[in-house]
C-alpha cells in the first residue's frame, strides 16, 4: 500500500495519495483542481516499503524528523545508508548490528 506525493502542475498545490490499488497508479488526479499533470514527489512514507527502496529514497544529507525515529524501522537505517555510500560492505554482520540496536538486545549488551 504505498503512499505518493504529488505536486500539481496546474495550481502547484502538494497532496498524497493512498493507493489501494496499483493500478490507481496511473490515472492519480489532482485533489484540488483535478487537473492529471503531476509531478510525483519522493513519498516520505510507505506502509510495507521494502528496505531496498527505503534505503534508495533515503538521503543522508538531510537532517530527520522526530517522526523518522518513531518507526523503529527507520532505526539503523541511516548508518547502514552511510556505510554503503563509503563503500563499506558489512554484509549480515551490519544487519546483525542494526537488527540488535533496533530490538534494544545491544543496550543489554553494553549493560553487562
Ligand atoms: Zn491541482
Amino acid at each position: 500500500m504505498p503512499i505518493y506525493e504529488y505536486r500539481c502542475n496546474q495550481c502547484k498545490k502538494e497532496f498524497s495519495h493512498l493507493f489501494l490499488n496499483p493500478k490507481e497508479i496511473s490515472k492519480v488526479k489532482c485533489k484540488f483542481c483535478n487537473s492529471s499533470h503531476l509531478t510525483k514527489l519522493l513519498s516520505s512514507f510507505c506502509v510495507q516499503q521494502t528496505e531496498e527502496s527505503r534505503l534508495k529514497n533515503f538521503d543522508t544529507s538531510k537532517p530527520r524528523g522526530e517522526n523518522f525515529y518513531r518507526d523503529s524501522r527507520n532505526v539503523g537505517l541511516w548508518a547502514k545508508k552511510r556505510m554503503r555510500e563509503l563503500g563499506v560492505d558489512l554484509g549480515s554482520k551490519m544487519d546483525e548490528i542494526v537488527e540488535r540496536g533496533r530490538t534494544g538486545k545491544i543496550l543489554e549488551e553494553y549493560n553487562k
